[in-house]
């Protein structure tokens, strides 16, 4: 099933080209604050899922195309990511300064949720801050189902509730890393979220990113250094995972800069694909 979120704050499921709105049989207030009703969603998803599905049978929907799709897990209790996860990218990285002053790739780090953004959204680059690099990273958004601490690897893929497409936007320096990933819209996460069930096995799906048309990345799952089994033992083995929370798989070789005007477009397959502009941001950074 595919688990979105739109026209502000509503629970939707889309099948094809239709969205069915399930907002009320998931007891979701869409104007809420905190938003965490794709939080408690999930948490509830054994109970809802039939009911939802018993819904849909006979039930009329609304053309995608006539509603705006929001980034579909705003308020999860953590938004964690793995450095440098695959071998090429940590090859192509060797050489720049952040390798060079000693920065490690190990363990996790986070991104604020503030920096999510959807499907419909711009990526807007900090204004002020000429001659910095922003780069694009494409990565694989791992949605987590169910509670869990110290999670061996063996059961790990039990407390996945489904994936989603991210771009990991960074700007390059030295400054503490979560800072400079965290940036307003520097975390597309959409178009939705695609139940573990309906992607199957993941790791050989392909991972594509373009900016403009042009194929920038490309890799599956199978080829991360730590994998989704092992990235969720790690991560519950510092903390406990919470229904919603996301982890991001890290990115393949062929980063690149993104400046304003450029398209970007992230496509995995059986998870979903999003295609975003690049602005600059009003805003001096
Ligand atoms: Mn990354």
């Amino acid at each position: 099933m595919k688990l979105a979120r739109f026209d502000g704050g509503r629970i939707g499921v889309v099948r094809d080209a239709t969205i069915f709105d399930v907002s009320a049989i998931c007891g979701v207030d869409p104007g809420e604050w905190p938003p965490v009703g794709m939080v408690r969603t999930i948490a509830r998803w054994p109970e809802l899922r039939p009911k939802i599905e018993a819904a849909l049978t006979g039930a009329r929907g609304t053309p995608l195309a006539d509603v705006r799709l929001e980034t579909p897990d705003p308020w999860p209790n953590k938004l964690l990511a793995l450095p440098s996860n695959f071998q090429d990218h940590a090859d192509e990285m060797r050489g720049r300064p952040y390798a060079k002053a000693g920065g490690k790739d190990e363990g996790f780090f986070m991104k604020a949720n503030s920096s999510m953004i959807g499907p419909a959204d711009a990526i807007a680059l900090p204004a002020g801050l000429e001659g910095r690099e922003f780069h694009h990273e494409c990565e694989l958004a791992i949605v987590i189902g169910t509670r869990g601490r110290d999670v061996p690897v063996e059961r790990a893929l039990e407390h996945v509730f489904g994936y989603a497409c991210l771009i990991d936007v960074t700007m390059r320096g030295l400054e503490e890393r979560v800072m400079r990933k965290s940036y307003e819209t520097f975390c597309p996460v959409g178009p939705w979220i695609t139940t573990a069930d309906e992607v199957g096995d993941p790791f050989d799906i392909d991972m594509r990113l373009w900016v403009n048309g042009e194929l920038r990345q490309h890799s599956q799952p199978a080829k991360m250094k730590v994998g989704i089994a092992q990235a969720i033992a790690m991560s519950s083995a510092v903390t406990t995972l919470e229904p919603g929370d996301i982890i991001a798989s890290g990115t393949m070789a062929g980063v690149g800069p993104l400046v304003a005007g450029d398209e970007v477009t992230i496509e995995i397959d059986r998870v979903g694909k999003m295609r975003l502009p690049v602005v600059s941001a009003a805003v001096p950074a």
